[in-house]
C-alpha cells in the first residue's frame, strides 16, 4: 500500500483558531494512526493578508498542542531567525516559493487547450456581472476570451493588457466526490464557471495551487472543513485535466457556536493562543477538539493522545456540525487538572503564580526556594479539586501564601458583622493560642470543644473563624486551612479582623 500522506494547509492570515486547530488535529491523528506522513504547508498566496507572525503563531499553536509535522517549515529557532526554510523531500512548503511550479502547469494547460488567457478588465467583468444579474442569470464569466484567435490575442498583448488564466470548465456533465465523511456528493458542471487559476500578477489562486501542491507532495488524503466542499469539484476537474490521480477527500463538518451559527468571536475566544493564556492544558484541548466532529461508538469522553491516535478513524466522523461548548471544555480541563500530580500542577501554574507575585520574583520554578515550593504545593493541594484552569490557581491560594490579606466586603457583611462575633473571635483566639496540637484533628477537637463549652452552634464559630483568617467565605476545609496557616498567622489574622470590626486587640 502507498504511504498515507496528509497535510494541514493553513493560510497565514491570522492566528490558529479553533476550527483550524481541529482540522490540523484530525489530519495529524489520521497520519499518526496510519503511520503515515504529516505535512504542514503554508498557503501564503494571498499577498496582502499573509504575514510571517501569523506563520509563527500557527507553528507555535501546533507545537503547543503537540502536533508535530514531518515535512514543512523548519522548526527550531523560529523566533530568532525564521527565514521560511523548509524540511522534507517535496518542498518548498511555502506556496510563495512555488510560483514557478504553478506557472509551468498553467502553461501546460494552455497548450493542451484546457485553459486560456483572459484579458477582460475587472471593470468589464463587473459590468458583465451586473448585466447578467439584471437578466436573472447566474453571474458566470461569459467565456468571451475562450476562443480568441492568435491575432486577437496579439492585439490585446500589444495594448499592454495583463491576462489572467482561466480553466476551461466542461459544458455539461457532473463531477462526483466520494467523500470519506459526506459520502457521495454530485455537482453539475454547468453551474461552475471558467474560474481563474492564475492571477494577472502571475500568482496562482487557491484552487489551482492546492491541486498542484497536493499532487506534487503526493498527498493521499485531504482532510479539511466542509466549507471547502464547494471548491472540490473544481479541484477534481483540475486533477483530471492534468492527468493526475485523485486523492481521497474527507470534509469534516464546521464547528458552530451554541446558537448554531458558525463559530466566531461572538462565541468567546476563537484563537487557540487565548486558551493557552487562560490556562487550558494542551492535552485537554486536544481531547476536546478531537470530539468536535468525531466520536467512538461507546461515546468515550476522556482520551490520552496515544489513545486518540489508536482509535481515530474517519468512520467516526459525523456528518452534522459540531457545537463548541465552552463549559464542556472547561469541565474537561478540570478533569485533567484533577488527574495531575501536585508537583506537575504547581510547576505548570508557575507563570500565573509569578504574575500574581506569589513566588518572590523568581524567574522560573527552579529558582523558587525549596521551602517556598513546599508551601505553594501544599496550598495548591488544598484546593486541587476545585481548579479548572491554571490561571485560577493564584486566586485560590494567594491568601494562604501572602502575609497580608484583604477582607472580602461581602464576607465581612454576612459573617463578621453579626451580633457577638467580636466576643466569639476574642475567646476562640485565646483558646487557639492555648491549643497545643495545631494539626487538623487537634484543631477540630479544640474548636468543637470550644463550641460545646460556650454552648454555641458550630456555624456560629466556624464561619467567622474562616472569614477572620482567610478574608473570604470559600476555601478548603476549615481545619486544614488553619493547620496550613499555623498558630501565629491564625492568631494574628483573628486580631486583625477584630480591629477591622472596631474591636480592640
Ligand atoms: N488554505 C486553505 C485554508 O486555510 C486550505 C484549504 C485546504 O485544506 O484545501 O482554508
Ligand atoms: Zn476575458
Amino acid at each position: 500500500m502507498n504511504t498515507i500522506r496528509v497535510r494541514f494547509a493553513p493560510s497565514p492570515t491570522g492566528f490558529l483558531h479553533i476550527g483550524g486547530a481541529r482540522t490540523a488535529l484530525f489530519s495529524w491523528l489520521f497520519a499518526r494512526h496510519h503511520k503515515g506522513v504529516f505535512v504542514l504547508r503554508i498557503e501564503d498566496t494571498d499577498e496582502k493578508r499573509s504575514t510571517l507572525p501569523a506563520v509563527k503563531a500557527i507553528m507555535e499553536g501546533m507545537s503547543w498542542l503537540g502536533l508535530d509535522w514531518d515535512e514543512g517549515p523548519k522548526i527550531g529557532e523560529q523566533d530568532l531567525e525564521f527565514k521560511g526554510e523548509s524540511q522534507g523531500d517535496y518542498g518548498p512548503y511555502f506556496q510563495t516559493q512555488r510560483l514557478d511550479i504553478y506557472r509551468k502547469y498553467a502553461e501546460q494547460l494552455i497548450n493542451q487547450k484546457k485553459a486560456y488567457r483572459c484579458y477582460c478588465l475587472p471593470e468589464e467583468l463587473e459590468q458583465k456581472r451586473k448585466e447578467a444579474s439584471k437578466k436573472g442569470l447566474p453571474p458566470k464569466y461569459d467565456r468571451q476570451c475562450r476562443h480568441l484567435t492568435s491575432r486577437e490575442e496579439e492585439k490585446k498583448k500589444e495594448e499592454g493588457k495583463k491576462p489572467v488564466i482561466r480553466f476551461c470548465m466542461p459544458d455539461g456533465g457532473k463531477t462526483e466526490i466520494n467523500d470519506l465523511v459526506k459520502g457521495k456528493v454530485v455537482f453539475e458542471n454547468s453551474l461552475l464557471d471558467d474560474f481563474v487559476i492564475l492571477k494577472s500578477s502571475g500568482v496562482a489562486t487557491y484552487n489551482f495551487a492546492v491541486v498542484v501542491d497536493d499532487a506534487m507532495m503526493k498527498i493521499s488524503h485531504i482532510i479539511r472543513g466542509d466549507d471547502h466542499l464547494s471548491n472540490t469539484p473544481r479541484q477534481i476537474l483540475l486533477y483530471q485535466a492534468l492527468g493526475w490521480e485523485l486523492p481521497q477527500f474527507a470534509h469534516v463538518p464546521m464547528i458552530l457556536g451554541a446558537d448554531k451559527t458558525r463559530l466566531s468571536k461572538r462565541h468567546g475566544a476563537t484563537a487557540l493562543g487565548e486558551y493557552k493564556e487562560k490556562g487550558f492544558l494542551p492535552e485537554a484541548m486536544i481531547n476536546y477538539l478531537a470530539l468536535l466532529g468525531w466520536s467512538t461508538e461507546d461515546s468515550q469522553q476522556i482520551f490520552s493522545s496515544e489513545e486518540l491516535i489508536n482509535k481515530f478513524s474517519l468512520d467516526g466522523c459525523g456528518r452534522s456540525s459540531a457545537i463548541f461548548d465552552q463549559d464542556k471544555l472547561l469541565w474537561m480541563n478540570g478533569e485533567y487538572i484533577r488527574e495531575m500530580g501536585i508537583d506537575e500542577l504547581t510547576e505548570k501554574s508557575f507563570k500565573w503564580l509569578r504574575e500574581a507575585g506569589l513566588v518572590n520574583g523568581a524567574l522560573n520554578w527552579d529558582k523558587v526556594s525549596a521551602e517556598k515550593k513546599e508551601k505553594i504545593k501544599k496550598a495548591v493541594g488544598l484546593e486541587h479539586e476545585k481548579i479548572k484552569l491554571l490561571s485560577e490557581v493564584p486566586s485560590l491560594v494567594d491568601y494562604m501564601l501572602k502575609e497580608e490579606i484583604e477582607y472580602d466586603s461581602r464576607a465581612v457583611e454576612k459573617t463578621l458583622k453579626k451580633e457577638n462575633v467580636i466576643e466569639i473571635l476574642e475567646s476562640i483566639k485565646d483558646s487557639l493560642k492555648e491549643l497545643e496540637d495545631f494539626s487538623i484533628s487537634g484543631l477540630e477537637e479544640g474548636v468543637r470543644d470550644f463550641c460545646l463549652k460556650k454552648e454555641l452552634k458550630t456555624g456560629k464559630v466556624f464561619h467567622p473563624l474562616r472569614v477572620a483568617t482567610s478574608g473570604r467565605m470559600q476555601g478548603p476545609g476549615l481545619f486544614a486551612l488553619l493547620e496550613f496557616l499555623g498558630k501565629e498567622k491564625v492568631v494574628k489574622r483573628i486580631e486583625e479582623s477584630i480591629l477591622l470590626l472596631g474591636g480592640s486587640k
